[in-house]
């Protein structure tokens, strides 16, 4: 056990879509670090074009973005899925885990130009609960490639309700727990089952769900689009560039009026010349918000039931909810959650902006195994995806449902569909659909040496093996033909 030491402490990261935050464990529990503008969030941009010697990152980004949206990019956490593709910005290409490691590198940074003498033994960076193995390996790359030391990675609602549950360790006992998270680019809903122990806290995640494009940036798009008709503007005789402009500034107009609209119930939006002679000179009202967003709270609506119900609860059973990200703040929420479960279950001591990094910053602790901290923390998840494999007609067959606890394993049997066939291209599939071609295939295992057999006769064994770091392993055995494979699946 390691004592807490200001200058060799231990760092939790949330790298979010949008906003990023960094928070250090202390014996008092998680202090988030504050940027010179006293801000606790960064901005996840990266701005980059020819005249600059080096990239620019985080607020400073999003003002240029702003200006030159092209040079720009926004929401590189979306494109994590695929570690090569190329990100283009001034004469340059970069790849989203480059893109990342800079934002994680410029949050870092602050903290450690804030301590003398900074040593970090280590770090933990969050990614959503959805995030596949692959997704999860490229943040952690980003991490490795920023010259961070990476204890781990931790899903963010886990790490909320980490920071709730050791908020509230003294006074809890169980509790059923749904983290309630709104942020810029995605919405997520978990429930969790926690447990307060002598010697252990436990979360078992009961279901998850949510809608990867349902978030602050598109609320930002239907207010922008509604201002912009209400203000009467013209843009049908522009250049494009003026255009495109124009709509940016209509953004970030949309954007900050949303944000007010959380605390006022009016709001006014003057931006002289948004495009030459043409002004922006309106006021808008909460409720006008709140009528261009009635289908993304309906959606919620309907996702909040489905969760409830993938979970077998029902909203009594719900004791708390953690609410998470920057949009979380827009009051109808409230209302919904309220109408919903009742009142008094919303949780109103932890900051939606910061728990996230504060939870990671006490896993990291925790990993790490600081001397405060003084019991285990266990983590029961499930699988984000189904899995399974490709039947020769094109249909799927699963093996591991979606939303399963892990460490879990299946086994099923195949069999051959052609007379004599000696080798066999087995692939694998992750999620939900009955038919491959709307899943994504993860890999083929390649068997040779089968016995010849007619179609039919020759039993396959088939087994997917999921552990608690969530790796997934298959193996495949055939009896007669001495044949035991098995092999690493790495989730797309
Ligand atoms: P992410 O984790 O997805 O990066 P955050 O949790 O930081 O996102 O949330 C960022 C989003 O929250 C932005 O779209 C921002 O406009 C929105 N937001 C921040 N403050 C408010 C507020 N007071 N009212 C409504 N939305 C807000
Ligand atoms: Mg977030």
């Amino acid at each position: 056990m390691r004592i807490d030491n200001e200058k060799k402490p231990v760092l939790g990261i949330d790298l979010g879509t949008t906003y990023s935050a960094i928070s250090r464990w202390t014996e008092k529990g998680p202090k988030v670090y504050q940027n010179p503008r006293r801000e606790y969030t960064w901005a996840s941009v990266v701005y980059y074009d020819e005249r600059q010697e080096k990239p620019l990152v985080g607020n400073l980004a999003l003002k240029r973005a702003l200006i030159d949206p092209e040079n720009a990019v926004i929401g590189v956490k979306r494109m994590m899925d695929d570690a090569n593709q190329k990100i283009k910005l001034g004469n340059k290409e970069f790849t989203p885990v480059e893109i990342s490691s800079m934002i994680l590198r410029d949050v870092y940074e602050y903290a450690e130009k804030s301590t003398p003498g900074f040593d970090p033994a280590g770090v933990v960076v969050t990614v959503p609960y959805y995030f596949t193995a692959l997704q999860n390996t490229n943040t952690s790359e980003a991490a490795t490639a920023a010259g961070l030391n990476v204890l781990g990675i931790i899903q963010e609602p886990v790490a909320a309700a980490l920071a709730y549950g050791v908020h509230e360790e003294e006074t809890l006992n169980d509790e059923i727990i749904m983290v309630f998270d709104l942020g810029g680019g995605t919405f997520d809903l978990t429930i969790f089952r926690f447990t307060n122990s002598e010697e252990k806290l436990t979360f078992e995640v009961l279901a998850t769900g949510g809608d990867d494009r349902l978030g602050g940036l598109d609320f930002d798009q239907v207010l922008s689009e509604y201002i912009e008709k209400k203000a009467g503007l013209n843009l049908q005789n522009e250049s494009a560039e003026n255009v495109l402009k124009a709509k940016t500034a209509l953004l970030e107009a949309a954007k900050e009026a949303k944000e007010i609209l959380s605390f006022e119930e009016t709001t006014d939006i003057i931006k002289p010349n948004i495009l030459p002679g043409q002004h922006i000179e309106i006021e808008i009202e909460r409720e006008e918000f709140e009528q261009c967003m009635v289908r993304y709270f309906n959606k919620m609506d309907a996702i909040i039931d489905t969760v409830i119900d993938k979970a077998s609860l029902s909203k009594s059973d719900i004791d708390r909810v953690i609410k998470v990200g920057g949009s979380s703040r827009i009051p109808k929420i409230e209302e919904i959650l309220t109408q919903k479960l009742g009142s008094n279950k919303t949780f109103g001591n932890i900051d939606p902006d910061l728990c996230v990094a504060e939870g990671a910053s006490i896993y990291a602790a925790f990993l790490d195994e600081r001397v405060e901290w003084s019991k285990e923390i266990e983590i029961k998840t499930a699988t984000a995806h189904a899995l399974g494999i490709g039947l020769g007609d094109g249909r799927f067959s699963m093996l591991i449902p979606g939303n399963r606890r892990t460490p879990c394993e299946a086994t099923r049997i195949f069999t051959t569909n052609t007379d004599n066939c000696e080798e066999l291209d087995i692939d694998l599939y992750q999620g939900s659909s009955k038919f491959i071609k709307n899943n994504k295939k993860i890999g083929t295992i390649h068997v040779s040496g089968l016995t010849k057999r007619p179609a039919g006769e020759l039993d396959i064994e088939i087994t997917f093996r999921i552990n608690q770091q969530q790796t997934v392993s298959v193996t495949i055995v055939q009896k007669e033909s001495n044949i035991r494979k098995i092999e690493n699946v790495k989730l797309a």
